[in-house]
């Protein structure tokens, strides 16, 4: 049957009708155990109280207004944010890719105000996710993404990951900035190492290149920090913030430290969307939670938990598993067998998970799921996995 829809997805023949917390239920009354929250989007679960609350409560008193007029909630949030990282000035949008052009603006402007006119280059690299524009499949530069969509945005030029040596032959005359996931999301749940972001922090501080964070996916406490980075203790000059930071509500923002964002003058940019009070009042009741005392920690500590099951997990099942990847919680398998199968027979015993690059299966669980709910999680992967022995 032909579909209205763009077939830009492959889709799977599922349809869910209601969520709780961790849970789904499906069309035909079946409940599944959501790994996957939306691609890391619902940090809070399905349904949370307090967002439906909060967002209920501004749907009925203002939907919108436009960035032409004040918007106290945006300063509210916006103020969480600075307080908290290492931000001073923030930008709202409403995907992970507006933050990534937001970034991207942002960098050129302020080489530009500082009379660096070279300096246009954003660096970038292999296997790295940044966005659907022009500009984002551009920074990206893989074949799957940019196939078809030539010309591309000048400017942008993809590296190997975690390799020193060759960023430090290169020369940064018209480099403007760095741009990198902490952890990759999509391509595969790959960390950068502490060693490699200190080089970058390094590298930026000795050229004039701004370091840029994208941690749309990474963002927002799925790791048990608030950002990725502070794993490493590198502080960047701009970070991409999207999926969490709404817990379904589609919002994302891009932080800066003041004496960038100061370059960005009225009319330099904009967005009829970005931070409206509805996005606002769910954004706000996501920090408070994420911010909540021990919330955080609590992130860590299961993370930890399902970590060293996942472990066990591989241990037995070694025709399946490779290895246990991430942090917090953001992790992945790296697969054996192929990650699509695994993903297909997890869907069978009606648990959800996601395949990402490099043959992976990440699992992105609500941050506040329980510890019951992490064992039943292993429980329904150590029964794919034993289905998945059985295919030839
Ligand atoms: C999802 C993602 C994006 C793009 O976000 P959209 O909201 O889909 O535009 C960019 N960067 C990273 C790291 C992502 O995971």
């Amino acid at each position: 049957m032909s579909s209205p829809l763009l077939e830009t997805y492959n889709r799977v023949n599922l349809t869910f009708t209601e969520g709780s917390g961790a849970w789904l239920k499906s069309s035909e009354g079946n409940y599944y155990l959501d790994m996957g929250s939306g691609i890391a989007v619902n940090s809070l679960g399905h349904a949370n109280l307090e967002l439906t609350k909060a967002l209920t409560e501004q749907a009925q008193k203002l939907w919108h207004t436009s960035n032409l007029y004040q918007i106290p909630s945006q300063i509210e949030l916006a103020t969480k944010l600075v307080d908290s990282t290492f931000a001073e000035k923030v930008f709202f949008t409403n995907s992970g890719t507006e933050s990534i052009e937001c970034a991207i603006k942002m960098a050129r402007k302020y080489q530009c105000e500082k009379g660096e006119f070279k300096k246009t280059d954003i660096l970038t690299f292999e296997g790295s996710f940044h966005g659907r524009s022009m500009a984002a499949i551009s920074a990206t530069g893989s074949e799957k993404l940019t196939k078809g969509f030539s010309p591309l945005l000048p400017g942008f030029k993809s590296l190997p990951f975690e390799n020193s040596d060759m960023l430090e032959k290169l020369s940064f005359e018209d480099v403007c900035a760095i741009l990198i996931e902490p952890i990759q999301g999509e391509g595969g749940i790959r960390r950068a190492s502490k060693g490699f972001l200190k080089k970058l922090r390094e590298i930026c501080d000795r050229t004039g290149a701004l370091l840029i964070f994208d941690e749309v996916q990474s963002g927002v406490g799925r790791t048990g920090l608030f950002f990725a980075f502070e794993h490493a203790e590198v502080s960047p000059d701009i970070v991409a913030v999207a999926k969490g930071i709404g817990g379904g509500f589609p919002m994302g923002c891009c932080m800066s430290s003041a004496k960038i964002g100061e370059s960005m003058a009225p009319g330099s940019h904009g967005s009829t969307f970005g931070g409206n009070p509805l996005a606002c009042a769910v954004g706000i009741s996501v920090l408070e939670k994420i911010f909540s005392s021990g919330f955080l920690a609590s992130v860590s500590d299961k993370g930890l938990f399902f970590k060293n099951q996942l472990h066990d997990l591989v241990k037995k099942n070694p025709s399946v598993f490779g290895s246990v990847r991430g942090v917090g919680l953001m992790l992945g398998l790296k697969c054996i067998k192929e990650n699509i199968s695994i993903v297909r027979h997890a869907q069978n015993n009606k648990l959800l998970v996601v395949p990402g690059g490099d043959n992976v299966i990440r699992l992105l669980p609500p941050l506040n799921i329980t510890y019951d709910e992490i064992e039943e999680a292993i429980r329904r992967l150590t029964k794919s996995a034993s289905d998945a022995t059985g295919d030839e």
